[in-house]
Formats: structure tokens, C-alpha cells, sequence
């Protein structure tokens, strides 16, 4: 408690939210004065499950949210708060369906093979009217608006503020830029080990969309908020480095300067791809992103087959350079603990049974898609990605089976539920007919 109790009064906070990220990515936090706060953080803040999405009864006790001080972050946004990543028990268990704990055992499991998985991810966001309906910026129409310097600078206000933000959380921005969709942007910051990728990929969800709120705005990272625009993807970029920090997916002598480990790595990502899909593209609207017809701008940027090739983003995977990966599949709906969790599951159970990824492709897959026999596709819905998370035994031993039937169940619920909607577009088209 001494370095926190430093840390709090370094940093002049007077609250800290004690935050954990549900299974449906929502972040729940109590605000806790810091007086409060000792007591907390060995305890835990106390949460009624069932209110959130936990697959929890009423009836179940309270769930405690114990904070890890190492996470302890000032919000940028709002002098004297911070803000706790927590992880959760129940009756005095760490919970299974915890995810920030899941990805922390996937690492550990990591560490007694002698890897640790670093990443970075790109999380892409949608500026909008406050209710969503609209992009924010009435002048932001360009057929091809990435990189519009002039869109991106009249967002200067925002942009800004959030690289300033991350240079003084000491995250390493680098850059930012319009991205490809009319009202999209994405700001980078430097890779490193995935719990604490994760933990600021969490906080930078809030981040954005609390400072976009204070200028009158709607930050959104649905996966495909207009049919037309190119969706939010959320590229994630992976290495295995060794107990002696070298990047162990490095080879100058392997395929473009790749190791086999690198290899098995990407197979365990092709094998159990249709199962990760449920994790990555995590809700109803993820689908409208992958295998999509193309956008106004003349491409969609996401996947649509369970493929890999170089530096050629038309694949699932790419090969960018001779140090990592990038997996294209995840959109901006992902959740930021479980996303790390279930790639890694992934990832190791390609090495420990070294899968092979079968062969590059270097083709165009947009202009010249893969013939099935050559490229298995992608779930066409949640349900089928549910369907073959529930097929997945690796990957649900990996992950535990008491986190992958809740999680399941949670999202199968939804998707039964949400299945029959039926869109305006339909009606149109039905009506009269
Ligand atoms: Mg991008």
C-alpha cells in the first residue's frame, strides 16, 4: 500500500475508479474516494454480478473487484481521478469468467514455455453526432478520406489533446491519422507485453470516448456503423520475445525472416480462426465487416477467408516485416482482455502441436479471391462463430470451460434474441412484393 499511497498523492488524486471490463467489453468502475481507497484494494469493491454482463444470478453473492495497483492510471480527462484495472472473486474465488485474469494466465502459461507475448493494436473510432446517427464533421465526405489532412486537422481539438494524453501516460504515441472511412481515425502508440496492451487499449476506449463526449461528440468503435464505410477494425500486431527480450519470431534464415515458431504460431491463428472469430468479431454487426462487399472507398480492409500472405493487407493475417504478425480479423467491438487471451491460446496451441500454417498467398484476395479448396472461409454470422467456439476443445481448454460456457452462453443469448430484427432496408424491399 506504501506505493500506492506515493503514487496517489504524486499523481494529487482524491478518487480512483475501480474498473473491470465485463464480457461485453462494457467497463463498470466504482468511485472511491482515495481515504477509502486502503481498504479497497486488498478487499475488493463490491458489484451486484447479475447487473452486469457477468452470467450471474440475483441471487449470487457480491462480486469483488480487487484493483492491481500497477495499473493505477490519472485520467487525462479529469483532474484528481484515476482509475484501478480490477480482477474479480466470488465468495472468496477468483472468478473463471474474469477476463483481464484470463489473459493474465495465458501470459504465465506463456511464461513457462519461455515466451512473452508482446502487441500493439490499432483501435479505429468513428467521430459522430451525439446520437450516433451521423459523422460529426458535415465536411468530412471525401470518396477517399484516408489520411485527409484537413479532415484530420479540423479534429486537431480531440487529436491532440489524446497524443498529449498518451505522451504523458508514457505509452509512446506515434502517430495519427484520418483512416479510411468518413469520420475515422486512429491513433498508434508503441507495442509492448499484452496485459499492459490491453489494460491501455481498455482505457483508451474510455479515453476517447469521454473526451469526445466533452466537446459534443460520439466516439464509436463498432465494428460497422454505415453500410457504405469501411468498418473499425482493431489490427493487432504480435511477437513471442524470449526471457532474455529477443523476439523470438525473428529469423533472418526463415521464410520472410520469420522463425518456425513464428509459423506455428500463425497455424494455431488459421486453425482455431473460425472458434477466435466469436472473441474477435464479438457481436451481431461484427459480420457486416468481414467478407463485405467493397465501401465507398473502394475497399473494405477486413478479411474474407482464413488466410495469410506478406506485406499484403488483403489476408486474415499479414506479414508486414520480419518481426511480427498482424492478425486483420478483430474489429473495434472486441474486448481488449479477451482479444490478447484467446490469440494467445491460439497462438501457443499452434507451437506445442506445431501446426502448420500451409501456404502464402500473395494474391490480390479482393480483385482475385481465393477459391475455397485453396482458403476455408470466415463464420458467416455469430451463430455459426459461437457454433464453432462450441466445437473448439483446444481453445476452450486453453481458456477454461466454466469462462467459455458463460461466455457463450451470454452471447448466444444475444444472438437468438437479435436475429430476427428485421431492417428498414428489408421492410422496403419486402413490403410490395
Ligand atoms: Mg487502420
Amino acid at each position: 500500500m506504501t506505493d500506492l499511497t506515493q503514487r496517489l498523492e504524486e499523481l494529487e488524486l482524491r478518487f480512483v475508479l475501480v474498473s473491470f471490463t465485463d464480457l461485453f467489453g462494457i467497463q463498470r468502475a466504482k468511485l472511491v474516494p482515495v481515504s477509502a481507497l486502503a481498504g479497497m484494494a486488498s478487499e475488493g469493491a463490491g458489484f451486484a454480478g447479475f447487473a452486469a454482463w457477468l452470467d450471474l444470478s440475483p441471487a449470487d453473492g457480491d462480486v469483488l473487484a480487487v484493483p492491481d495497483p500497477a495499473s493505477l492510471t490519472a485520467l487525462p480527462w479529469q483532474a484528481g481521478v484515476g482509475w484501478m484495472a480490477a480482477e474479480l472473486t466470488l465468495n472468496g474465488s477468483a472468478m473463471a469468467q474474469c477476463p483481464r485474469r484470463l489473459l493474465r494466465l495465458q501470459q504465465e502459461r506463456a511464461a513457462t514455455l519461455g515466451f512473452e507475448l508482446r502487441s500493439g493494436v490499432e483501435a479505429e473510432f468513428f467521430l459522430l453526432s451525439p446520437d450516433g446517427a451521423a459523422i460529426a464533421d458535415t465536411s468530412d465526405h471525401q470518396e477517399k478520406p484516408c489520411y485527409d489532412q484537413l479532415a484530420l486537422m479540423r479534429r486537431f481539438g480531440l487529436i491532440g489533446p489524446l497524443l498529449t494524453a498518451m505522451e504523458q501516460l508514457g505509452w509512446g504515441p506515434y502517430q495519427a491519422d484520418h483512416e479510411d472511412a468518413n469520420g475515422q481515425f486512429e491513433l498508434n502508440w508503441t507495442f509492448t507485453d499484452a496485459l499492459t496492451t490491453a489494460d491501455r487499449h481498455a482505457f483508451f476506449k474510455v479515453m476517447v470516448k469521454a473526451m469526445a463526449e466533452q466537446q459534443g461528440m460520439r466516439a464509436s468503435f463498432m465494428a460497422k456503423p454505415f453500410a457504405d464505410l469501411t468498418g473499425n477494425g482493431c489490427h493487432t500486431h504480435l511477437s513471442l520475445w524470449g526471457t532474455c527480450g529477443q523476439n523470438l519470431f525473428h529469423d533472418p534464415e526463415g521464410e520472410l525472416g520469420l522463425s518456425a515458431l513464428a509459423y506455428h504460431f500463425l497455424g494455431g491463428l488459421l486453425t482455431h480462426a473460425p472458434a477466435l472469430c466469436a472473441i474477435t468479431n464479438p457481436t451481431l454487426n461484427s459480420y457486416r465487416r468481414l467478407a463485405a462487399p467493397p465501401t465507398s472507398s473502394g475497399a473494405t480492409w477486413s478479411p474474407g477467408g482464413i488466410s495469410y500472405t506478406g506485406n499484403n493487407r488483403t489476408h486474415m493475417v499479414r506479414i508486414p516485416d520480419d518481426q511480427r504478425l498482424e492478425l486483420r480479423l478483430p474489429d473495434g467491438s472486441a474486448h481488449p482482455y479477451l482479444l490478447q487471451a484467446a490469440i494467445l491460446a491460439a497462438g501457443l496451441d499452434g507451437i506445442e502441436h506445431q501446426l502448420d500454417p500451409g501456404p502464402r498467398h500473395d494474391n490480390d484476395n479482393y480483385a482475385m479471391p481465393l477459391c475455397p479448396d485453396q482458403c476455408q472461409r470466415l463464420p458467416a454470422d455469430l451463430g455459426e462463430a459461437l457454433d464453432a467456439f462450441a466445437a473448439d476443445s483446444a481453445l476452450r481448454q486453453a481458456l477454461g470451460e466454466e469462462f467459455c460456457q458463460a461466455y457463450e452462453r451470454l452471447r448466444r443469448r444475444q444472438w437468438l434474441r437479435r436475429r430476427g430484427d428485421i431492417s428498414d432496408a428489408e421492410r422496403c424491399m419486402g413490403l410490395d412484393g
